[in-house]
């Protein structure tokens, strides 16, 4: 971890979009390079045989570590300077003590739910839920005896209560997995609520943790940590890395749990290459710029759709009645309603598929939080998985179109909008 003082100018605390340009790299390391080169090296020369020997002994925590002691570069299945520059960068904006970053977001999920899940455990998670997230909980952790509860986003306290109720019925509580605001339907769960409920189900023995999947609005407008969460979870395909050109994820959260994970990443070979962690340094740099931009690009076309004929409801954050209860959580939990907008269109699949057909510059693709606005059917792409009859009872409808809104004039985006409508 990067010494504390290099935050700081005096008492001053830097803020992270400052440090995303230096932060845990020091251009002595490498001839004066201002930018960190990519360490594109499978492995690292130990001085001495016993410096590899204490090296292996910390991997493998044979031994505590001694005061001031780092876990030396050994081999970049564990560890790479690009990869160690990029999580300790990535802990700034969250406020966390320690980050393990991976291939893809869905490495760190999995890793993740392996890591502190076991046979007869439940896991109890929100819905809607990323489709690939969906299915490794249906359709993997099943198999190593790992079950499942599922509660409805956006429907209060009430909801997360039964399904802990039932997960009781069904085996140890194990973890409370949310993603919040949820995929593709902007509903949000009440992080503090289910730290209160974790804290209560815990024994001695157990803690039962809560893991945050903060893909839609993190790292720069919402932080479950600050609001007890455990763990933070990305893809850090979409804003982080925000040129639609990468895929990668990370874990944050407390030394000791990261350090478990870190564990299980080199057994799993989960980790992610040098090349990625060096594109997502670069990425950092503009992370605020671009995600800014996103935001106030999606309140213009939030309000177009609103205000469309042909759109029947608009899923944004940014749109929430003073008299819904998700506003009040709203104001508790998210600094901004970010870039994310779902919207229904008048009619059914058929005329869904007309209007994304007819985009010009809009892309149609899955993802999103890139520099491109993107468009999407969560029914039959991201959530295909998902059954029908569960599909409706969490708000995704054949009708409903997920559009990321990207960096472009966002009266270019409203024009191809309108011309798309108008081709239904
Ligand atoms: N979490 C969310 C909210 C996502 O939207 C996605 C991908 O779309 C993932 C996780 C999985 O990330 P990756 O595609 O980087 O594996």
């Amino acid at each position: 971890m990067e010494d504390e003082r290099r935050r700081k100018i005096g008492d001053h605390d830097l803020h992270p979009e400052t440090l995303m340009m230096g932060y845990g790299y020091q251009p002595e390391w490498s001839e004066g390079a201002l930018k960190s080169p990519i360490f594109q090296t499978s492995t690292f020369v130990f001085k001495t045989a016993e410096e590899g020997k204490a090296f292996f002994e910390l991997a493998y925590g044979l031994r505590e570590k001694q005061p001031k002691e780092k876990l030396g570069l050994i081999y970049s299945r564990l560890n790479n300077p690009d990869l160690e520059i990029l999580e300790d960068r990535l802990t700034l904006w969250d406020g966390a003590a320690a980050c393990a970053v991976f291939t893809s977001g869905m490495a760190a999920i999995s890793t993740t739910m392996l890591t502190f899940l076991r046979p007869g455990d439940v896991l109890v998670h929100s819905d809607p839920i990323y489709g690939g997230t969906h299915h490794f909980c249906r359709s993997i952790l099943t198999t190593f005896g790992i079950g499942n509860v599922s509660f409805t986003a956006g429907r209060g306290p009430e909801a997360l209560e039964r399904a802990v109720e039932q997960a009781k019925r069904l085996g140890t509580i194990g973890m409370i997995y949310i993603e919040t605001p949820a995929n593709p339907t902007n509903s949000l769960v009440d992080i503090a609520h289910c730290v209160e409920v974790a804290r209560r189900l815990s024994r001695p023995d157990r803690r039962v943790l809560v893991a945050v999947d903060n893909t839609f609005l993190g790292p720069l407008f919402q932080h479950p940590i600050a609001h007890g969460a455990d763990l933070v979870l990305y893809s850090l395909t979409k804003y982080v890395g925000g040129h639609s050109d990468v895929i990668a994820g990370a874990c944050l959260g407390s030394t000791a749990l990261i350090s478990q994970v870190k564990a299980s990443r080199t057994f799993f070979g989960s980790m992610a290459g040098p090349w990625t962690g060096w594109l997502l340094l670069r990425s950092l740099e503009t992370l605020k710029l671009r995600m800014t931009s996103e935001m106030k690009n999606a309140r213009y076309v939030a309000d177009f759709l609103q205000e469309h004929a042909k759109v029947d409801r608009v899923y944004y954050l940014g749109h929430l009645n003073e008299s819904d209860p998700q506003h009040a959580l709203y104001r508790r939990q998210c600094l901004s309603p970010g870039g994310m907008i779902s919207f229904e269109i008048r009619g059914g699949e058929v005329e869904a598929f007309r209007f994304l057909n007819a985009l010009k510059i809009i892309r149609l693709a899955v993802s999103l939080g890139g520099t491109e606005s993107l468009a999407e059917h969560p029914a039959t792409m991201t959530h295909a998985d998902v059954p029908i009859e569960q599909q409706r009872e969490i708000g995704i409808t054949p009708a409903m179109i997920r559009l990321s809104v990207g960096v472009e004039h966002p009266s270019d985006v409203i024009a191809d909008l309108d011309q798309a409508l108008a081709a239904i």
